[in-house]
């Protein structure tokens, strides 16, 4: 198989386009009660940050914000031993010190990857879909920017265009997401270019525009009095009224 060409300068180039909130709202407020007050993606009890070593070199040129990822029971020792030469998992200093600047393609894409047709097109972005119960943005996907789209799409293809393994991830993780929809008799809601949302029936690959009503609403987020249970079941405090983003 081909190596990788891509190098640190190029991972430089794409953070400099891709900056862009995912909305004018700060959805770690919503999420974070629900998670002992840190928002769930940044947390690595949730989800280990996985990057091109090229990538990680850049961050460590820039920034002491990232340390390699130390494994904490047999999962995460699998993910850590199941890696390719080329990647590397890492782990940042927590929430309270993220520095907007020196986060990582994944920081910058989350709850999203680029969803790709079975004729291998790019047509938009699905949710990581592990995490409805938790990310509140996923059930809230009418408040992403399109500023916020138009940056994804630009990195992912320049991605793509540098190094054809990770469209083949993204190939492969986009059927994955077709099997599992479809075992499970849903569709999958992809956020189009334009901003607008598309629904896919994952049987057939088809993709269809979405109505308001196929917005996904996954609990705790379906209403507020679902969340707010959910929040004083967790121990968490309520976010005060209004998320703008700083
Ligand atoms: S993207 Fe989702 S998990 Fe991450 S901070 Fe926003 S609501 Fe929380
Ligand atoms: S760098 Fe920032 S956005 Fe990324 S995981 Fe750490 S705290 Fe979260």
């Amino acid at each position: 198989m081909a190596k990788s060409k891509v190098t640190a300068a190029d991972f430089a180039r794409l953070y400099d386009g891709f900056n862009a909130a995912v909305s004018r709202f700060d959805c770690g407020r919503k999420c974070a009660p629900l998670n002992g007050g840190e928002p769930v993606c940044c947390s690595t009890q949730n989800a280990v940050p996985v990057v091109h070593t090229v990538e990680f070199d850049l961050l460590k040129s820039r920034t002491d914000l990232w340390t390699r990822f130390k494994p904490y029971d047999y999962a995460t020792r699998q993910i850590v031993d199941e890696l390719t030469s080329d990647c590397t998992a890492i782990q940042c200093s927590g929430a309270r010190h993220c520095e907007r600047d020196n986060r990582t393609i994944a920081c910058r894409g989350f709850p999203f990857y680029p969803y790709i047709t079975r004729e291998r097109e790019f047509v938009g972005l699905g949710t990581y879909w592990v995490f409805e119960d938790r990310c509140w943005m996923m059930s809230n996907l009418d408040l992403v920017d399109v500023a916020y789209i138009e940056e994804f799409y630009a990195t992912y293809e320049k991605l793509f265009a540098l190094d054809a393994s990770e469209h083949r991830t993204y190939v492969d993780f986009s059927a994955a997401a077709r099997r599992v929809f479809s075992r499970w008799k849903r569709e999958i809601p992809v956020l189009g270019r334009d901003g607008r949302l598309r629904i896919v029936t994952p049987s057939t690959g088809e993709l269809r525009l979405g109505k308001r009503s196929d917005y996904p609403k996954a609990s705790p987020f379906r209403n507020e009095r679902e969340y707010r249970a959910a929040v004083a079941e967790a121990g968490g405090e309520l976010p005060k009224a209004g998320l703008k983003a700083a």
